[in-house]
């Protein structure tokens, strides 16, 4: 049942201009309903983004593989998350070879996200605390991947792109965003292009909302 409203959800994805055969594979195996607090799980296969407490949610498909594709992840890359949320955009990194680092801030969301990952056997490396300014000690990554909306994109993160790195990050208003996506050039330089229209909940940090 749940693999055959995957497909046709996944095909929709498709239908609506998601091209990168790595990430529809990916979204194509990992099973979302896992990632779904159970009462929600009969919208698994919705394209939209779901409840999983503490107001915070489980992105709509589409928006992680928009997201996903614009991170053009290669088998074998460092990659980070910041907000690890559900797990389920990190289940597809992996799934894609991806190494992950994910950082969420609120405390819960990250144990349950922790025993989920443990659970299904899911390769993450996890850490509880502020993601704007990024995971120091494990930089430079190939990739950074933001799932909250930023006032502006934090510089620390930039800081610890790799050359030839991707940075992809909602930033707007709290309400609607634009998706960013930074190429690091050189040292100190970087392209910026622009898909809009998103909404996400509030990025919160010491680089992003200082509340909700
Ligand atoms: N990637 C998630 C998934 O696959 O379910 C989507 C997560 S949700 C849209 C955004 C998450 O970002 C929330 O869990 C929220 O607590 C977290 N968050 C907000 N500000 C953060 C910050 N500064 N550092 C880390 N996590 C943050």
């Amino acid at each position: 049942m749940s693999k055959t409203e995957r497909k046709l959800l996944i095909d929709s994805l498709e239908k609506k201009g998601i091209s990168d055969p790595n990430v529809l594979k990916a979204m194509r195996k990992v099973e979302r309903e896992k990632f779904v607090p159970l009462l929600m799980r009969v919208n698994a296969y919705r394209d939209i983004a779901l409840p999983i407490g503490y107001e915070q949610t489980i992105s709509q498909p589409f928006t992680v593989a928009i997201m996903t594709q614009a991170l053009k992840v290669k088998e074998g890359e460092k990659i980070l998350e910041i907000g690890t949320g559900s797990g389920y955009q990190a289940a597809i990194l992996v799934e894609m070879g991806a190494r992950v680092y994910s950082i969420e801030r609120h405390h819960d969301i990250f144990r349950n996200a922790q025993k989920l990952f443990d659970k299904l056997s899911i390769r993450v490396s996890t850490k509880c605390g502020d993601g704007t300014i990024g995971w120091s000690e494990n930089a430079p990554f190939d990739g950074i991947i933001v799932t909250a909306g930023s006032p502006e994109i934090p510089e620390s993160l930039k800081n610890q792109l790799a050359m030839g790195g991707r940075l992809v990050i909602p930033v707007g208003g709290k309400r609607t965003q634009t998706l960013k996506v930074v190429t690091r050039l050189s040292e100190n330089k970087y392209d910026i292009e622009s898909i809009p229209e998103f909404a996400f909940v509030p990025l919160i940090g010491r680089e992003a909302w200082d509340k909700e």
